[in-house]
């Protein structure tokens, strides 16, 4: 076994309790300790002689301890520690707080190194609460005169003792872990070797050299998850999947009965998929178009030559309401073909060919034999229960990352054993520069255009001596038949956040502004089943006005709502607002999208405008990357994508660069043993196995 797989609690005097804490950080083993890194450090290292030390400054002096002892606060609730120390150039005072210990740990005569900050009184100079490290001659110091590093800590653990619990590992481990970087490598780029960044990360010499053993640490990042992505395509490649027929002049007859014409980017993404259908192995293809650029045509392009070629194809939706939405229109659209659907959620169930609701078994038993073609649903499409009889496409909307292992689990549920292949579609847009780090494991279909003669949602910032004139304007939608959304940034009232919340805006709507209206409210923290009554409810028309949280933005389709007011504006990403500002705007009327800045936050109109002017999402994207970095654009989406600890996902140079290196050493990785088991505990980390 390799040092650093050992376990972390046999490098050092590690007690049941802290090695319970070390687990909870993910520190199992020594390599987990080196691979730990710092989130910040102190910077302690200004050594100073006592006669030097100013008022007020973060310093490390070394010297005697001269006297020590403890002795009770004046209110006697406190303990305090008291001490003197002395170099070749004076001394000065030292006191801690509640520490009572440190005199019986720190002896007079003592060499010791303290590190922290000196009161603000020049006369009674005094450095107070330091950090303290007894001196010896053979090791370097750890917690002061120094880098020191802090790390994200949990309860039960010091930072002293993450330091010494991680130095210990670097000291047992390090030495064996060997570069996994090829020599071709680092003749072209100039980064640090890995022993050295991994020493560098955690107990850095100087700011300069974390900085180079960020950079190397960073490109290992970027570099080993493009290399998973390569492996898990190249492993793909090697299962076998349905191979579909595409029907070409049925196809041809589809789209010329449709009510419009495909955009070119449509018909581009169905022939890339249909393409990808016809391979004998699984496709895997990421189908990124805005809200209301047509995904769903596009995907019954797909479903339809698989259920032609006489297989199934599955849709699976993130709510029940949008799985029946999508129901009926594919349904229909499949009807000229004699192709039967099912819809498939936790409690509903239906068969295309059949007029009334059909009973759980039936609709299942028909699947399992092969009738039905394609099934649209939720989450409950995954069930056991659920029995296909050749499953050869999926596909996902608006699940973002849907797991390795879920489609392992449709893969069982096939009796051929194949693959399905597997299309997952997002109104997120993600910006080219992102798409690599996120989803470089997917081949990519843009929808980058809107379909002609849709009415512009006309976007207006209001100030708020406007308020009532926009609910009055609402009023009048209202009455007029329209329907309109609310959207506050928080569920409940906070002092914190002097923003309008769901809870408060709702009952003040209900019983004072709208209160001849219908008004409705839906937030996270309700049922799903709730939350799908609100939507029904919403969606068949019998709420006016719909208060709600940000749950809304994935894709419900109310071609009849006509507003979208959006309270505390400047807290959501512009490419989020514009997703919200996707719910209106599906029908023949014209439609309105009012932000509502909170009053103390005027100063961001300036960004806000960029949505009044711009309705395409991908733009609106990049602008928030350069704005506010990634995390508006992953939002609570994050999950799955694996978390860079030092690498950035706006490092669009830096990601090049790993995918080109990627791309060239995947091939012979057979050569390199030491970077694929680094892929592999990469993989492992990551959970990408
Ligand atoms: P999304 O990409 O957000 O899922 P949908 O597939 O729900 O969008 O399409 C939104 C609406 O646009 C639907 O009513 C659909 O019938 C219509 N649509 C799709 N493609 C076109 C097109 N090329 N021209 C006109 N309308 C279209
Ligand atoms: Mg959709």
């Amino acid at each position: 076994m390799r040092t650093q797989d050992i376990p972390i609690a046999s490098v050092g005097r590690i007690g049941k309790i802290h090695e319970r804490v070390l687990i909870k950080l993910g520190i199992r083993t020594c390599r987990d300790a080196l691979f730990y890194y710092p989130q910040r450090f102190d910077d302690f290292s200004a050594i100073v002689s006592i006669a030097q030390v100013a008022a007020n400054t973060i310093i490390t002096v070394r010297g005697t301890i001269q006297i020590i002892r403890n002795r009770r606060s004046r209110n006697r609730r406190m303990i305090v520690t008291e001490a003197l120390l002395a170099d070749e150039s004076g001394s000065i005072k030292v006191i801690w707080f509640n520490q009572g210990f440190l005199s019986k740990v720190l002896k007079i005569g003592d060499r010791v190194s303290l590190s922290g900050r000196t009161s603000e009184n020049i006369l009674d100079l005094t450095l107070v609460n330091p950090a303290y490290e007894k001196e010896s001659i053979d090791t370097e110091s750890t917690h002061t005169g120094r880098l020191v590093p802090v790390y994200p800590g949990a309860a039960g653990i010091t930072q002293k003792q993450l330091r010494i619990i991680i130095r210990a590992a670097i000291q047992s481990s390090l030495h064996e872990l060997s570069e996994w970087m090829p020599q071709e490598f680092f003749n072209v780029e100039r980064l640090m070797g890995i022993k050295e960044s991994i020493n560098a990360i955690h107990f850095p010499d100087s700011a300069e050299q974390w900085k180079g053993a960020r950079n190397r640490l960073a490109f290992d990042e970027l570099f080993f998850l493009q290399l998973a992505f390569l492996s898990t395509r190249s492993s793909q490649q090697h299962q076998p999947a349905f191979t579909c027929t595409f029907y070409e002049d049925k196809t041809r007859r589809f789209i010329e009965d449709l009510p419009f014409d495909l955009t070119k980017s449509q018909k581009i993404a169905a022939w890339e998929i249909v393409k990808d259908l016809e391979r004998s192995h699984p496709m895997n293809r990421l189908l990124n178009g805005d809200v209301g650029s047509g995904k769903t045509v596009v995907s019954a392009v797909a479903l339809l030559n698989v259920a032609l070629s006489g297989a199934q194809g599955a849709y699976m939706a993130p709510t029940e309401i949008l799985a029946t939405q999508v129901y009926e229109r594919i349904s229909a659209l499949m009807r000229p073909f004699g192709i039967s659907c099912a819809l498939v959620t936790a409690h509903k169930y239906q068969v295309s060919s059949i007029k009334y609701p059909v009973s759980r078994k039936e609709a299942l038993e028909k699947i399992h034999g092969g009738e039905i073609h394609i099934i649209i649903g939720t989450h409950a499409l995954i069930q056991k229960s659920v029995r296909f009889n050749r499953l050869a496409l999926v596909i996902v909307d608006e699940q973002h990352r849907f797991g390795v292992n879920q489609r392992k689990a449709l893969r069982e549920k096939n009796p051929s054993g194949e693959m399905p292949h597997l299309l997952s579609m997002t109104a997120t847009p993600i910006p080219r520069s992102l798409s690599l780090a996120l989803y470089g494991d997917l081949d990519l279909s843009i929808l980058d255009e809107i379909p002609k003669g849709r009415k512009k949602i006309i976007t207006k910032i209001v100030p708020s001596q406007y308020r009532e004139w926009t609910a009055e304007f609402i009023r009048k939608e209202c009455s007029h038949g329209r329907q309109a959304f609310v959207i506050c940034p928080v569920i409940d009232p906070s002092d914190v956040l002097a923003v309008r919340s769901t809870t408060q805006e709702y009952e003040r709507l209900r019983s004072t502004v709208f209160q001849n209206f219908r008004v409705g409210m839906l937030h996270g923290k309700m049922k799903a089943r709730e939350k799908e009554d609100i939507m029904g409810g919403f969606a068949a028309g019998a709420i006016d006005i719909l208060v709600c949280t940000s749950v809304i933005e994935v894709g419900i389709d109310i071609p009849n709502a006509s507003v979208m007011l959006i309270e505390g504006a400047e807290r959501f990403g512009l490419a989020q607002l514009h997703q919200f500002r996707g719910r209106v705007g599906r029908g023949e009327h014209q439609s309105y999208c009012f932000l509502f800045p909170t009053e103390s936050a005027r100063d961001v109109v300036p960004r806000l405008s960029a949505l009044v002017k711009c309705s395409d999402g991908f733009e609106l994207a990049e602008m928030d990357l350069k704005n506010r970095g990634h995390g508006d654009l992953l939002g609570e989406r994050q999950s799955g994508i694996p978390l860079f600890k030092l690498a950035s996902l706006a490092d669009v140079t830096g990601l090049k660069k790993a995918r080109e290196w990627a791309e060239k050493l995947f091939p012979q990785l057979g050569d390199y043993p030491l970077l694929r088991a680094r892929l592999a505990d990469f993989e492992r980390d990551a959970h990408l196995e």
